[in-house]
């Protein structure tokens, strides 16, 4: 099935067809007729997917086929577009800029970190659509500097990690001033109580649309656990990347701190690195990513939140230094990779004492993720593990640690441990 069949205008086939995009994403599929037949949209699509375009093309679509009415006054916003992170702002704008070149129509992006001044330059020159970060939105709508009250189309992306970041009050201060007639559409990687109860007050009798099974990963990606001491973590991924002649890979650590410590130590071994999290500032952010995209900087070493809705063409290594506590947050990790179609590898480092972590990704997934040592890193299983695990005695998961990892990938030998 092309795109023809799913009731675009022939200027966004081109459109896509200029990005090379030869057939609807699954969620693009289900999702652009029922938004084009003016249906609110509730979607479970992690990034990677085509969510993007799955909203883009058929609200760009609404807008072309009903003109702003012709007035001196400054265009009101019509489409809200709602993102967690300044990052995937920016992707969700290059992506309604690409796809509505040729409409005519205006949009502004809007986000925290850049001038606020500039923001309010653009906005004065009327915007068709707003791409935002809540927090920024609000400033700007507090200054006066940005209309919502005629908002026709409103999409929240990435909801459930909005909730995560806290924004439920900015959330409800914007919905507040919105139109309470319009049409909504809501894009979620998961899906809790949290957000159906956000849903409910938001939605008018939603199209479900659920392109994976619920809460799984991109089969795309192959995921690999290596069993390996915490303090020797750096030292295998440093050969593992270096080994293996890896270009571009993201590693995710769970704190601000540790992504700097590790972006030096990596560097020091020879391996171009940056890091990026919520201390640097956003101009530093940019061109690290840039820096990545284009090749130059090997690793980009990010926080969750940091590297939230990245999209980088291609990307084929994702690396958990350390397991998440949230098992939705591996889930998003590893859909970094793998998208659209392409390949990816997931490695996860996994010291013993993650173990419960571990066991709380695969209930999460329904599927056991099989750990394996790599040779000359195996772990050292006599030692005391510092915390407990929560679920099961020390004892039984020791035991447990050790017949995953025996009955698995023989390439662990005690005898030919390094140290
Ligand atoms: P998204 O899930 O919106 O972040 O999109 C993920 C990636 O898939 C982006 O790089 C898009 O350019 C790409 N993409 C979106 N739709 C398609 C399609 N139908 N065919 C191929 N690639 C696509």
């Amino acid at each position: 099935m092309g795109f023809a069949s799913l009731g675009l205008d022939q200027m966004l086939l081109d459109a896509v067809a200029a990005q090379g995009y030869e057939t609807p994403t699954p969620i693009q599929a289900a999702a652009i007729p029922a938004i084009l037949e003016r249906q609110d949209v509730m979607a479970g699509a992690q990034t990677g997917t085509g969510k993007t375009a799955a909203f883009t093309l058929p609200i760009l679509q609404h807008l072309m086929a009903a003109p702003k009415a012709q007035s001196d006054e400054k265009t009101p916003v019509r489409a809200l577009i709602l993102t967690p992170t300044r990052e995937l702002a920016q992707q969700v704008y290059a992506s309604v800029q690409a796809y509505g070149k040729g409409s005519g129509l205006r949009s502004v992006l809007v986000y925290g970190g850049a001038s606020t001044n500039a923001q309010i330059e653009q906005l004065k020159g009327g915007a068709d659509i707003v791409v935002a970060t809540p927090g920024r939105l609000i400033d700007l709508m507090y200054k006066r500097a940005v209309d919502l009250r005629q908002v026709e189309y409103m999409v929240f992306d990435e909801a459930d990690r909005m909730l995560d970041m806290g924004f439920m009050d900015e959330l409800q201060r914007i919905l507040k001033v919105l139109p309470a007639e319009r049409q909504t559409l809501l894009f979620s990687a998961t899906f809790d109580d949290e957000i159906f109860k956000l849903s409910k007050t938001l939605l008018n009798s939603p199209k479900l649309i659920e392109v994976d099974a619920r809460n799984t990963a991109a089969i795309q990606v192959e995921q690999r656990v290596y069993a390996v001491d915490a303090e020797r973590k750096r030292e295998l991924i440093s050969y593992l990347i270096g080994s293996q002649n890896w270009q571009q890979v993201l590693i995710f650590t769970r704190t601000k701190l540790g992504a700097d410590a590790l972006a030096k130590e990596l560097n020091k071994d020879g391996l171009k690195t940056e890091a990026i999290h919520g201390d640097k500032t956003q101009g530093a952010r940019d061109r690290a990513l840039e820096s990545f995209r284009e090749g130059e900087t090997r690793v980009l070493v990010a926080t969750d939140l940091a590297a939230r809705g990245l999209d980088i063409q291609q990307l084929k290594y994702v690396v958990n230094f350390e397991l998440p506590f949230k098992a939705e947050d591996y889930i998003h990790r590893i859909g970094r990779t793998g998208r659209a179609g392409g390949s990816g590898l997931a490695i996860t480092l996994m010291s013993e004492e993650e173990n419960y972590l571990l066991e709380a990704v695969e209930e999460k997934l329904e599927t056991r993720l099989p750990q394996q040592w790599m040779q000359g890193f195996e772990p050292d299983l006599t030692r005391e593990v510092k915390k407990p695990p929560r679920r099961s005695s020390r004892g039984a998961q020791k035991k447990r640690a050790r017949d995953r990892a025996l009955g698995k990938s023989g390439s662990g030998k005690k005898a030919n441990r390094r140290r």
